[in-house]
Parts: structure tokens; C-alpha cells; sequence
């Protein structure tokens, strides 16, 4: 077997995280092949070397990885001096697991437990910000305004929170609902009889200490209760409190996914840094323009590097055009297509597959990500947003998207229909030689086959209909920000757009 740092070995072994086997190291505390080693690159064979820690030869376990609902009252950390008990006491394993991400002991909800110290590793390392959901009951009702605060940032006394998913319930979520009456803290029992409570669902990209406690109440709305219910990719689901389970193999494998994803990237690396900076980020951006003027490469590297979400709203209309074609709906039927507009259910929704593709498009549950975007629909596709009627049935639903949290959206009306109040408004364009040009080599690039007299002609048609047509053209928002990219490279573009955010200052 190939050799391995030793590090990576005794985490392997459940030692703890990499961080703590090397301090292990450090300490003298490890032996391999009867010497102690106390050099920190040093590699072993794990299958022939024979290791001890404190003289006790390692055994290697098997992986083991848990999800707990850790009750309230339970610590997630090991305090033997603590008046409350840890998770220990719930969760008994012949490995030696440990908590990957704390849990405070008055919360509820998702703790997960391994005794993978690699993938912890990487799982809590500060640059790598998971998203945590959680469930939160808060004393009294927060208005618009203040979900809107949570979401851009609130400024804590150790700064600003960064963008982050908040919306009020009506209700609970049904697999949820048996947890509502559950008993409250007596300070939150006294608190909660004179002022009625609101349940909020949100979403953190970063870990503070008692980050949201802090974030709600300082809007005005402590918290009662506060209820992990999703870490990365994994979601608490109906496990009971103080039940646990072993994660199914597709959960580890998306949970590696979700580790090793993040930490191969150089990008990711600086993502870290950005958010270190703490600054205040605008919390609309509207990028509008003409086809291939390089608003989703620009829109996607944003969200990327900031954590917003990222919807392209030209996938939705080419998804009511090529539903359209697909039954024979004639696009000259203004009515028929409206008809299907309102009729069709289109979720975008993050690449679930590996293939390529930009984004998700499902339909009525059936994937079209490849064919929205083929040439017979890019022909068709303004005739068909051009109708009044098909946008009032997708901006309602591009707006609802946009309440669900910090947002970069792109297309050709956000900064001056759907979301005219955006914080920062950019309008790219390049001549039309140079988008045609992009388009081209898109196509080529995907082994498919282009004529470029063709691609600048079909491209001329829709810039004529998408700018010419009486609802919502394609025009730039009077405080839009015009960046022409004719001669600009993708990293160009971004770097002029970062210093806009960077910037940017809260009105
Ligand atoms: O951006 P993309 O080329 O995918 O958009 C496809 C078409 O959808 C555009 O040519 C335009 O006709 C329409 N569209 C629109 N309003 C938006 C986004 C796209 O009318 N906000």
C-alpha cells in the first residue's frame, strides 16, 4: 500500500482530527516501528508499519459516520467539569467518534459524529463555510424589513454577518411539526406568554459563536428555540430527539462531495478570505444584457465567491419555449403558450448532475437542462417571452426566489422590472461581432456543430425582438452600472464587477 502521512493515518485510526494527531505527534506520544517519531511529514506504510500511540498499537477502525438529534440540555463538546451531560450519553459506539461542528447546549437538531478525522477535517475548517438550517422560534412577528436585515447582514459587536437564506413560516414544515410543543427554557416560557412566537427557516454560511441567537436578538425577537435541521447536504428529516442513526452510503458520499469539493480549488481558498473581510455586501444584484454577453459566467462566479444564490432567468423562458415545441404548441399562439406558461412547474435548481451543465431545469419533475438549450430554442425563445402574459407568470416566481435570500439574478429586465429596487445594478454588453464570436466557440467547444454567419444571424433576431418589444425590453436600468466586455476577458469582467461590490455601500 501506498504510503501516507502519519497524521492522516492516526486520524484515520479515530485519533481525532489531523490537527489533533499532530499534536500527538508533537507530544512524543507516538511510536512507529518502536521509535518515536516527532516529525510532522513523516510517512508510514499503514499496512506494514506498526504504530503505537501511548504504547498501544493502533487498530484501524472502520469508518463510522452518525447523525444524532442531540436534545436540548446535551453539550456537543466533552467537559467533564460542565453541569450538563454530552452527546456521549446518548450515543454509544464501539468507535471513538467525535462531533464535527458544535451544537450549543440549550439548541436542538443535527449533530453529526465520525471518527473520520480527514473528513472532519475538512468539513470544519473555517474557510469551508457549510450552510446550516435551522429552525428558529422568536418572541414576536419580524416584519419584511427585518427578514431583509437578516439576510444582508446584521452588524454584531465582532461584524457584520455575511449574506445569509431567512424567511418567515406560516407553519412549521409538516416532517417538523412534532416538535413544536416541545417545552420552551423558563426564561423563554416567561417571554413567550406576553408576546406571541413566529417559527423562521435559516440558512448560515458561516459558524460565530450563538450567531443567530445573537442576529435575532438584536432585531428585537430572541429566540426560543433553535433547531438544526440541515449541515452541508444532510437534512435531520423525522429522527427523533435523543434518537441517532448511521448516515446512508449516498449521504457520506454526498458529504465527501461536499468536503472534497471545496477544498481542491485555489478559488476556494480566496473564498475564505472574502468573507473574512466582513465587509457589507449589496444584497440584490441585477445583471442585465444582451445574449453572450457573459452575464451567467459572471453571475455564477459571483454567487461562487460570495455565497449568493444565482438564478438566470433566461432558462425559464427557454424552458416554457422548448415545452412548447416539444407539443406542438404553435409560438404564434400567444394564448396556448401563456396557457402552458401558467400551467408548467420549472425548478432551477444547482447542477445535480455532473455533465457540464450550468444549472438544473426540471420541468413538471423532468429534466430539460440540455434541451433549453438547443438552437430551435434559442430561434423561439423571444417571440415567446415577449408576451405579456408569460412574463406574469415567470417574474412572480423570480421574485418569490428572490425573497429567499441574497441573490444574483440575470436577464434582460431584472434591474428594470423584476427587481427594480435592486442594490446594484450592472448592464453588460459587447458588440454584437464579439457575442456571436462566443456563441460560436460555446458550440464548437461542445462538439456540436455552427455555422458563425448563422449564430450572428439568429443572434441579430433575438437582440431586435428582446430590445424591440413592448413589455419589459431588453434596456439598461437608469442607475445601471454599463460595462462593455467587447475587449475583456471573463477575469476582467469580474474584476471590475468584485470592485463594485467591494465598494459598495448600503444606501
Ligand atoms: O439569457 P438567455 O439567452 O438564456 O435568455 C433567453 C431569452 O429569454 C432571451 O433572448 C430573452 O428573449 C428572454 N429573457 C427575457 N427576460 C429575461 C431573461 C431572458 O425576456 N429576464
Amino acid at each position: 500500500m501506498a504510503e501516507e502521512r502519519l497524521q492522516k493515518v492516526l486520524a484515520q485510526a479515530g485519533f481525532g482530527s489531523r490537527r489533533a494527531c499532530e499534536e500527538l505527534i508533537r507530544a512524543g506520544r507516538v511510536a512507529v516501528d518502536g521509535r518515536i517519531v516527532t516529525e510532522l511529514g513523516t510517512k508510514v506504510d499503514p499496512e506494514t508499519a506498526e504504530i503505537r500511540v501511548d504504547q498501544q498499537p493502533i487498530r484501524r477502525q472502520p469508518l463510522r459516520y452518525v447523525m444524532l438529534h442531540k436534545p436540548t440540555g446535551y453539550l456537543s463538546t466533552e467537559d467533564v467539569r460542565a453541569e450538563y451531560p454530552s452527546w456521549k450519553e446518548l450515543v454509544q459506539t464501539p468507535e471513538r467518534l467525535f462531533v464535527v461542528g458544535r451544537l450549543d447546549h440549550d439548541s436542538e437538531g443535527l449533530l453529526l459524529l465520525t471518527n473520520d478525522g480527514e473528513l472532519a477535517q475538512r468539513l470544519m475548517h473555517p474557510r469551508h463555510e457549510h450552510p446550516k438550517t435551522y429552525l428558529v422560534e422568536v418572541v414576536g412577528i419580524p416584519d419584511a424589513r427585518k427578514i431583509r436585515r437578516l439576510q444582508h447582514g446584521i452588524m454584531l459587536d465582532d461584524g457584520p454577518t455575511a449574506p445569509a437564506r431567512a424567511e418567515l413560516l406560516s407553519e412549521l414544515p409538516q416532517e417538523y411539526r412534532r416538535l413544536q410543543s416541545r417545552r420552551v427554557t423558563a426564561a423563554g416560557e416567561d417571554a413567550a406568554r406576553s408576546r406571541p412566537t413566529r417559527w423562521l427557516r435559516i440558512t448560515l454560511y458561516e459558524g460565530r459563536k450563538r450567531q443567530l441567537r445573537r442576529m435575532v436578538a438584536l432585531l428585537g425577537h430572541p429566540a426560543l428555540r433553535v433547531i438544526r435541521i440541515g449541515l452541508g447536504p444532510l437534512t435531520l428529516g423525522d429522527l427523533r430527539p435523543g434518537k441517532w442513526r448511521d448516515l446512508t452510503p449516498g449521504e457520506v458520499r454526498a458529504l465527501r462531495d461536499a468536503a472534497g469539493g471545496q477544498e481542491t480549488g485555489q478559488s476556494s481558498r480566496q473564498d475564505g478570505r472574502e468573507r473574512k473581510t466582513k465587509q457589507l455586501l449589496p444584497g440584490m444584484i441585477a445583471i442585465d444584457g444582451p445574449a453572450a454577453s457573459g452575464k451567467s459566467t459572471i453571475g455564477r462566479r459571483l454567487a461562487q465567491k460570495y455565497g449568493y444564490l444565482y438564478l438566470d432567468t433566461g432558462v425559464m423562458y427557454r424552458a416554457v419555449a422548448a415545452v412548447a415545441l416539444a407539443r406542438g404548441i404553435a409560438i404564434s399562439d400567444e394564448a396556448a403558450v401563456t396557457a402552458l406558461a401558467r400551467q408548467i412547474e420549472i425548478q432551477v435548481l444547482a447542477p445535480t448532475v455532473a455533465d457540464g451543465r450550468d444549472v438544473t431545469v426540471l420541468v413538471d419533475g423532468a429534466d430539460l437542462s440540455w434541451e433549453i438549450r438547443k438552437p430551435e430554442v434559442d430561434r423561439v425563445v423571444s417571440p415567446v417571452s415577449a408576451y405579456e402574459g408569460v412574463r406574469q407568470a415567470l417574474v412572480p416566481q423570480q421574485r418569490r426566489i428572490a425573497g429567499q435570500g441574497p441573490i444574483v439574478m440575470v436577464g434582460r429586465d431584472i434591474g428594470t422590472a423584476v427587481l427594480p429596487d435592486a442594490d446594484l445594478k450592472i448592464y453588460l454588453d459587447a458588440t454584437l461581432h464579439e457575442r456571436a464570436m462566443r456563441r460560436y466557440r460555446e458550440r464548437l467547444d461542445r462538439g456540436e456543430q455552427a455555422d458563425f454567419d448563422q449564430v450572428l444571424a439568429d443572434l441579430r433576431r433575438r437582440d431586435e425582438i428582446d430590445s424591440g418589444r413592448k413589455h419589459s425590453p431588453l434596456m439598461p436600468a437608469a442607475d445601471a452600472i454599463m460595462i462593455d466586455s467587447t475587449r475583456l476577458t471573463a477575469d476582467e469582467v469580474m474584476k471590475l464587477v468584485q470592485g463594485l461590490i467591494e465598494r459598495w455601500r448600503r444606501p
